[in-house]
């Protein structure tokens, strides 16, 4: 049933899965078990151990790869094990350029574990691309880009990453977790490796830790995949079909999250106690043109500061919301709040954090799909 010229929304709900083929179970099984029966020595059905294969895993990851546009996909058992893998295809002494409004996770792996392993880092400025051109050297392997960033809503040029990737040989890797292939296919735009963390939208129900790559090269995957499984940070089979399951529902959900997200950055913007809103679709947004350029929508994701720039009154309206739980994470149907500085991006050094706009009264939201109207109501009550 799989058919790559299938519009998102009929892959989203038909791409990789078969009915069973033994009892004809629409919706794929979990294949809960560690390894398959052989006829003889390596003679199997292709699975052998469920480190390396899972026909609940294969079935998603063909899913991941239709909805992304590409080739091949590949499923970990995070979001940092997906970027864990991705960055061992690097050995010591290379090098790697690095957007510096990053997810603080990917910042504190980057840092704390593969740099003392021999692996330099560049966190860079890259509103404009072009500034990438000023890091690379010949031991520069590839760009690590995140669009939109988190917390700040910043956005990256993918096409033109992409350019100068190609020029130099370089690997371009996206983080495409707040996007979600709903809005934004980096493959498309010249990617190498497009990155998620499924715990976020392609769950969406706040029930799952999951991560993924998509890839069109063959020979990356087989490097990838040797890597997964010598490694061995796999999903199992329940976490793969609750993210399955997600991804059915990926475009209602993203359709509600914007428009949510759309009313609630207008009502902040002209709340009188509000200092900045960061929304990537506002006209005025430094990233606006690229990000109509490259992305199909704008989302729910935003952050806004206080005119009263105190870790003191970010304090309060956090308590005080009902309906934005506060809480980690973001993408699921459930609107959340949270604190950049002392939560997701609490392992950044405050001068470099404030140096970077993370200042301590910003608040991240991911909006949900509840009533827009019961939202504001919450914020309002928040806000005072
Ligand atoms: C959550 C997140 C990650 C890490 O993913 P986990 O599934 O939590 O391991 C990486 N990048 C971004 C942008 C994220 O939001």
């Amino acid at each position: 049933m799989q058919n790559n010229n299938h519009k998102l929304a009929t892959k989203l709900i038909h791409a990789g899965a078969e009915p069973d083929p033994t009892t004809g179970a629409i919706m794929t099984p979990i294949y809960q078990t560690s390894t398959y029966v052989q006829e003889g020595p390596n003679e199997h059905k292709g699975w052998s151990y469920a480190r390396g294969h899972n026909p609940t895993r294969d079935a998603l990851q063909r899913a991941l790869a239709a909805i992304e546009n590409g080739k091949h996909a590949l499923c970990f058992g995070s979001g940092m094990a997906a970027i864990d893998a991705v960055t061992k295809l690097l050995v010591p002494g290379d090098e790697m350029i690095v957007g510096n409004d990053l997810y603080g996770g990917t910042y504190r792996m980057f840092t704390k574990v593969f740099a003392n392993f021999g692996i330099k880092f560049h966190f860079i400025d890259m509103h404009n691309a072009e500034n990438i051109r000023n890091y690379i050297n010949s031991n520069t392997k590839m760009i690590w880009a995140e669009t939109p960033t988190n917390p700040l809503l910043n956005i990256v040029d993918i096409e033109a990453c992409a350019k100068i990737t190609k020029e130099h040989n370089l690997l371009l890797a996206v983080d495409n977790t707040f996007a979600s292939p709903y809005l934004q296919n980096p493959l498309d735009q010249g990617a190498d490796i497009v990155m998620h963390s499924a715990t976020k939208y392609l769950g969406g129900h706040s029930d799952v830790v999951h991560g993924c790559l998509i890839m069109n090269d063959d020979e990356l995957l087989a490097r990838l995949k040797f890597i997964q499984n010598s490694c061995g940070g796999v999903p199992g089979p329940h976490d793969s079909w609750l993210v399955l399951r997600g991804i059915k529902t990926l475009h209602v959900r993203m359709q509600r999250h914007c428009e949510n997200g759309e009313k609630i950055a207008n009502y902040l913007r002209n709340h009188p106690k509000v200092g900045k809103v960061y929304w990537c679709g506002f006209e005025d947004h430094p990233g606006y043109a690229i990000a109509k350029k490259q992305m199909r929508g704008f989302g729910g994701m935003m952050s806004f500061t206080l005119k009263d720039d105190s870790m003191n009154a970010a304090i309060s309206v956090m308590k005080k919301t009902q309906l934005f739980s506060l809480a980690e994470s973001l993408g699921g149907v459930e609107s959340l709040i949270g604190h950049p500085a002392t939560m997701t991006h609490g392992a950044i050094p405050r001068e470099e954090r404030i140096k970077n706009g993370l200042v301590d009264s910003l608040m991240r939201l991911s909006v949900g799909i509840e009533d827009a109207d019961d939202l504001i109501a919450d914020l309002a009550q928040a806000i005072g």
